[in-house]
């Protein structure tokens, strides 16, 4: 007979051959063939579990479990299967792979839920896939931010809009139909890999997320004028000096706004990016985390942006612009993303009673439940990342064992909230 970590292995290398690029990492690519055949194999694994399996307006799966209060709130957990290109098996399989076995545990031991439950599987997480601030689309149609707009404007690497996209998979995508009413989700959690060094660095076997940072990002340009390096000093229009100029105040205004925020120029192109010419242009990417809500309350950061802008144009002699690259209906930065912090109280005593170690943890970027703490109590458990905490490449691994443990503590977690409190 198969244990359990049996069984999230053998699910979990399935799945990975469900792959466009054999022998170079997973690439499961949203509404690609490789994504049908993943969806196949997961809706044959949830049948085998007499779910009520149905799938939404964009392609979400859900498999339901009725529980004894009948039109109470549900209880759903899992996380997306689509990958990056020459991605890794893991990411985001091995947590609705944890969440399958949850299913299967919860039918093998009969188990009485009072609450409704749901496993979701997702297939359009990846932003990579249709360009920047494009993921978590299967969270985003549930809680009713996701647009048609965005469907048909966003595009894969193959020149298919996203609507086209899910067209060519099969879907009538229907917006309308996937949103969710408020209330009627009592809790959403997910079980993912770190991808990062942190749990097993310190050999820690769960990680409690107690937030996600939120995310701000812009683009800043620079225009200068080129000129010969024997061009008199007092003539030139240089615009990496303005840049740099912009990336040093920049830095000193984030740093007086505290520690709830940072943020920094990480990239800069500079054009012709040669010895021996004045920098003509400059193109620079900013990117702003934070950590406290009341941060974006408090500071307009596309106002402080463009104050600095405006005085290292007036003072340089150069023109610059700002560009927002944001998430349609959400604000720039976002603020962070909170989990329910009794859940989190309730997870320390779930792996105290396990005998798992365990570490309140914050790491991380962009996830369907971060999407999902505005509109439910959402939770989240890290399980450690192999290889430096390296991801979205073919060298991403978290042991089978560890999604084990996971599965465990998300197993325990489920159980508690589906039982009608007394
Ligand atoms: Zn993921």
């Amino acid at each position: 007979m198969l244990t359990r970590t049996d069984r999230i292995q053998k699910d979990l290398e399935t799945l990975a051959t469900y792959t466009a690029t054999p022998g170079h990492g997973v690439t499961r690519s949203s509404y690609s063939k490789e994504d049908t055949m993943a969806k196949e194999y997961l809706i044959h694994e949830m049948e085998k579990l007499h779910l009520n399996i149905y799938q939404d307006g964009v392609g979400t799966i859900f498999g339901r479990r009725e529980g004894s209060q009948k039109d109470a709130p549900v209880v759903m957990f899992g996380s997306h299967y689509d990958s990056v290109v020459n991605g890794g098996a893991f990411d985001g399989a091995a947590g609705t792979v944890a969440a399958l076995e949850v299913m299967r545990i919860l039918t093998e031991e009969n188990f009485q839920n009072d609450y409704p439950l749901e496993l979701i599987v997702m297939n359009a997480e990846e932003g990579a896939t249709f360009g920047p601030s494009t993921g978590v689309t299967n969270s985003r149609a549930m809680v009713g931010t996701l647009t048609m707009d965005e469907l048909k404007t966003v595009k894969n690497r193959f020149g298919q809009t996203k609507l086209e996209a899910m067209v060519a998979y099969g879907l009538k995508p229907d917006l309308e139909s996937c949103i969710r009413k408020p209330g009627s989700i009592k809790n959403f959690v997910e079980l993912h890999v770190e991808q990062g060094p942190v749990l097993d660095q310190a050999q820690v076997e769960i990680g409690l997320i107690q937030y996600l940072a939120g995310i701000g990002r812009y683009t800043i340009r620079f225009h200068g004028q080129t000129a010969d390096s024997t061009a008199p000093m007092s003539t030139r229009k240089d615009a990496l000096v303005a840049a740099a100029a912009f990336v040093k105040e920049f830095d000193a205004q984030i740093k007086a706004l505290g520690p709830d925020v940072t943020g920094m120029v990480g990239k800069l192109d500079i054009t012709p990016n040669s010895n021996q010419f004045v920098p003509e242009y400059v193109e620079g990417k900013i990117e702003i985390r934070t950590f406290q809500k009341e941060i974006t309350e408090t500071t307009d950061f596309h106002q402080l942006i463009q104050n600095i802008l405006d005085e290292v144009s007036y003072t340089y002699g150069i023109p610059c612009e700002l560009e927002e690259i944001r998430r349609i209906r959400y604000p720039n930065p976002t603020g962070p993303s909170v989990m329910n912090a009794e859940n989190v109280e309730k997870m320390k005593s779930i792996c105290d009673h396990l005998g798992y170690s365990y570490l309140e943890i914050n790491n991380g970027t962009g996830h369907d439940s971060m999407i999902m703490t505005d509109f439910c109590d959402t939770n989240m458990i890290y399980v450690p990342s192999r290889n430096h905490g390296v991801s979205h490449c073919p060298e991403e691994w978290t042991d089978y064992e560890s999604i084990k443990k996971g599965a465990d503590v998300l197993l325990c977690l489920i159980k508690d909230l589906a039982k009608k409190e007394k």
